[in-house]
């Protein structure tokens, strides 16, 4: 190890968010409109033009009560947003890693550091969207905080700890790269992680305020930017 690093320690580990981070949040939401829809309107041709009208009302920033509103264009009773609820979450998106993301994934396990992933949200959600992506084949280590219960979603340590003791690393030997500054960065910095934020066009948290501790200590604006941070530090 080279002294003279900023935190003393070289990378050894890169832990990612999934929603927003290796996967445009955007890009789900599109998949998943294309679920209710079809689940709605059995015809296809009519159901296109519902997912098309979902998408519509996207782009124009209407980001919520989509499936009320998908409801209520059908004539439907909305007692069935319950039912419709579930067939959103639980579709299995059409959705795949981004070149970008492959290219960084792919260079960092090249160059030895092991990489993870810690993702909060209803857990049927977040695997079938590990399933969709092959997320497997790309990291060493996955922690889908649900499968312990909505009090271990981040803020919590209890992921990144988990990580941690898994690789018999600690600090700035480990870095977390997220997007949203309301919860993916209180925890990693508390514990001397590195943290990064990775900010893109169109992510839905982008606007949220960073809490006390909750700010990452970089930002990048690509994955190529990104890839060669973390390389940098590998270097230290
Ligand atoms: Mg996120």
């Amino acid at each position: 190890m080279v002294s003279g690093g900023a935190q003393g320690a070289s990378l050894k580990a890169v832990v990612f968010d999934l929603d927003d981070t290796l996967l445009p949040e955007w890009q789900y939401v599109r998949s998943a409109y294309g679920a209710v829809a079809r689940h709605v309107y059995r015809d296809p041709p009519r159901a296109q033009e519902a997912r098309d009208w979902l998408w519509s009302r996207f782009l124009r920033g209407e980001h919520s009560g989509a499936l009320n509103a998908l409801l209520e264009r059908a004539g439907r009773g909305e007692e069935e947003v319950g039912p419709l609820l579930e067939v959103y979450r639980a579709h299995l998106p059409a959705v795949r890693l981004n070149a970008g993301v492959r290219r960084t994934l792919s260079d960092l396990r090249g160059a030895g550091l092991k990489l993870g992933v810690i993702s909060d949200g209803p857990l049927i959600t977040q695997q079938r969207k590990v399933e969709a992506l092959g997320l497997g084949d790309w990291v060493d280590e996955i922690r889908l905080t649900d499968a312990w219960g909505r009090d271990y979603w981040k803020p919590h340590a209890r992921a990144y700890q988990d990580l941690s003791e898994r690789w018999g690393l600690t600090g700035p030997e480990l870095a977390y790269v997220g997007d949203n500054l309301a919860k993916d960065f209180i925890a990693p910095q508390a514990l001397g992680w590195r943290t990064v934020c990775l900010r893109r066009r169109r992510q839905v948290h982008a606007a949220r305020r960073a809490g006390p501790g909750g700010a990452a200590q970089v930002t990048v604006h690509s994955w190529a930017a990104l890839d060669a941070l973390l390389r940098s530090w590998q270097g230290e």
